[in-house]
């Protein structure tokens, strides 16, 4: 068939809303708890039983050659009229976390289905091979590894690094990969070749209530936010709790209570462009009856902007400088981790853009929050990001909601991208 005759609207009516949430439910219901949430762990048993019916509905669906990577992640691929151009690459993950949604993840992995199905039931040919992918582990697994499948493709994985991992459980990396299909021998092969991939196109729900609070229907992402993690040492003196006086106490959780407290202001400074939060601590000796001697504080900050960061940074290191001298008492801070935030491609978020206008979709433009494939595949791909809205922004848990009409809006406007995309480049190409 001549991709010419057909229309936009022939492409959109094609999707069966139906069909969509009916995918989403049935993927719930693997791993899914008496608290209406999901738990499907990556290489648990639900995880396994959710990419078994992954596998089943490309083969028995889609017109798609079918291939698991060496990190098992799961990719169907359209051939398109050159097979040996530079594929255009969509997905998710179908992994959750304990007691999640239904639909983190699965919104993407499921759309982009439904997009495969439309292209197959309308005989749509694309210039460039599209390819839906299934990432493996984007949240945490038992390993303390996100975006697993992502990282790999990336090539920001090391055999060594991994084959010394064992979870709580005992189990060792090797082994857990193996049960997924994977193996650890060859994770080099996953590795992305370059220009292999010219784009990678990721929906997911939004996690955050702004899309649902302004009622728009597509987020264009502009990119993730940067990270940076850091540990607060407080180094007090333990005495008897009854006996010492309030005057001579050298108490390190009250000056830890200071520190919490100072980097809440010290957000709240940069409202609308950081977050940052203290969600562990650690008390010594964390008895009921003795002034605490030392506390560890482990403080996230997160922001897209570096100049925020830097802000916060500088406003904490004064706050604890005056607790130190009002207090008699020693702080120490360390530096644990931190990544710079993503910029999305500017070709792929200009096309979401595009699509969006075309299917009369209303959009606002979004800093993801939240870490995601996306990010890593943007160090090998021009990659970009759809958000759909969700309801309050909840997530992660069994009040994660996105209505029917919602994802359908989604999944039209990735196919939407998807098909600019591969005419920008056809048009760069001539
Ligand atoms: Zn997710």
């Amino acid at each position: 068939m001549h991709n010419s005759t057909i229309t936009l609207e022939s492409i959109m009516n094609a999707f069966d809303p139906r069909r969509l949430s009916s995918h989403i439910e049935a993927f719930a219901r693997i791993g899914a708890n008496e608290f209406g949430g999901v738990t499907r762990l990556a290489f648990s048993q639900e995880d396994r039983k959710g990419r078994e019916k992954f596998l089943h509905l490309l083969e028995t669906e889609l017109h798609a050659e079918i291939h698991t990577d060496p990190l098992g992640n799961i990719f169907a691929r359209r051939k398109g009229k050159h097979p040996d151009w530079p594929a255009i690459m969509t997905g998710s993950h179908l992994d959750s976390v304990r007691n999640g949604g239904k639909f983190d993840g699965p919104a993407g992995v499921l759309s982009a289905f439904e997009a495969f199905r439309v292209l197959d039931l309308l005989r749509i040919e694309t210039e460039h091979p599209l390819v839906l992918a299934m990432l493996t582990s984007e949240e945490p697994n038992t390993f303390g590894i996100s975006t697993l499948g992502s990282r790999g493709l990336a090539g920001k994985l090391q055999k060594t690094q991994l084959e010394a991992l064992r979870d709580d459980g005992g189990k060792d990396f090797r082994t857990a990969l193996a049960s997924i299909g994977g193996d650890l021998e060859r994770i080099q092969e996953a590795v992305l070749k370059p220009g292999s991939v010219k784009y990678f196109l990721e929906l997911h729900i939004e996690q955050m209530p702004f899309l649902d609070r302004e009622r728009k229907n597509i987020g264009v992402v502009k990119g993730v936010t940067g990270i940076c993690r850091e540990r607060i040492s407080v180094m007090g003196v333990a005495s008897h709790c009854g006996t010492t006086p309030m005057t001579e106490r050298r108490d390190a959780l009250c000056a830890a209570s200071e520190v919490i407290l100072a980097l809440e202001r010290a957000a709240r400074g940069e409202e609308g462009k950081a977050v940052a939060t203290i969600g562990h601590l650690n008390v010594f000796p964390n008895s009921i009856n003795i002034t605490p001697e030392r506390v560890d504080l482990d403080a996230e900050i997160r922001s897209y902007y570096p100049e925020s960061v830097h802000r916060i940074l500088h406003a904490l290191g004064e706050e604890v400088s005056r607790i130190q001298e009002t207090r008699g008492i020693h702080l120490d801070r360390k530096p644990l981790y931190r990544t710079e935030p993503t910029t999305f491609s500017p070709d792929v978020r200009g096309a979401i853009r595009e699509a969006a206008d075309r299917l009369g979709f209303s959009t606002l433009e979004l800093i993801s929050m939240a870490g995601h494939d996306a990010a890593h595949m943007n160090a090998v791909t021009e990659a970009g990001m759809i958000f759909i809205p969700c309801k309050a922004g909840l997530s992660h848990c069994p009040q994660e909601w996105t209505d029917t009409e919602d994802l359908v809006r989604g999944a039209q406007c990735l196919l939407q991208t998807l098909l600019l995309l591969d005419k920008k480049d056809d048009e760069e190409n001539r």
